[in-house]
């Protein structure tokens, strides 16, 4: 019945948080292309889905085909493709879910302005901002070359592919990233426990019983 609705003039992210009984946040994989972000990303998606808890990644297949298929790599789109992925992950992570980021975002002025954009989050009310969390996926170019994947850096090397990070263009490593993960170090199951501890740590995630 229409009168038992009650609702508010606006809801705050806190109260969108209770109702769906988890924070949302955005956890921001960065690396050389074949570091693993897409690999670590995905077993972290599973396994807080399996937790109970809604997360959603955000990729080149998802992103560079759709929202952003108006955009090449200068850096001119390299740089809109950054801020439209941060600005997409901030509604996700608004809507209380953890959204996850896996994409190269070599440019350390990128990474600041998505982290910026959510730091911004909570201008104007009383909310807190929404948590970013950069992750550095830190692999040796050596070992990324070697499993090389897609076949891209013997492509890049043979000189197909131009502004290719970590040959051809840089990779500006972060300085502060809340979490650096060495898939050459650490399985991928490892890779997801070390940041699971981290985010139950800081208290960004509570496991709930199924
Ligand atoms: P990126 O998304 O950074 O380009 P991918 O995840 O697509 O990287 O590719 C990483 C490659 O490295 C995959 O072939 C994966 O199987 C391999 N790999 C080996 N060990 C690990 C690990 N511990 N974590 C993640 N990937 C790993």
């Amino acid at each position: 019945m229409a009168s038992n609705i009650t609702w508010h003039p606006s809801l705050s992210r806190k109260e969108r948080n209770e109702y769906r009984g988890q924070k949302g946040m955005t956890i921001w994989f960065t690396g050389l292309s074949a570091s693993g972000k897409s690999t670590v990303a995905t077993a972290l998606e599973q396994h807080l889905l399996h937790l109970g808890l809604a997360s959603y990644r955000l990729d080149g297949d998802n992103v560079r085909f759709g929202l952003n298929k108006d955009l090449g790599f200068s850096e001119k789109d390299r740089n809109e493709n950054i801020r439209r992925i941060a600005e997409v992950a901030k509604l996700f992570a608004d809507s209380s879910t953890i959204a996850l980021t896996s994409f190269i975002s070599p440019y350390k002025a990128d990474r600041q302005t998505a982290r910026e954009l959510h730091a911004a989050s909570a201008a104007g009310s009383t909310d807190e901002p929404i948590p970013f969390i950069e992750v550095y996926v830190d692999v040796p170019i050596a070992v990324a070359e070697q499993r090389d994947p897609k076949g891209l850096y013997k492509k890049a090397r043979a000189g197909e592919i131009k502004d290719f990070t970590g040959i051809s263009a840089p990779y500006e490593a972060p300085d502060h990233p809340e979490i650096v993960i060495k898939t050459h170090e650490s399985s991928v199951e490892e890779c997801v426990a070390q940041i699971v501890e981290w985010l139950q740590a800081k208290g960004l995630i509570e496991l709930k019983s199924k």
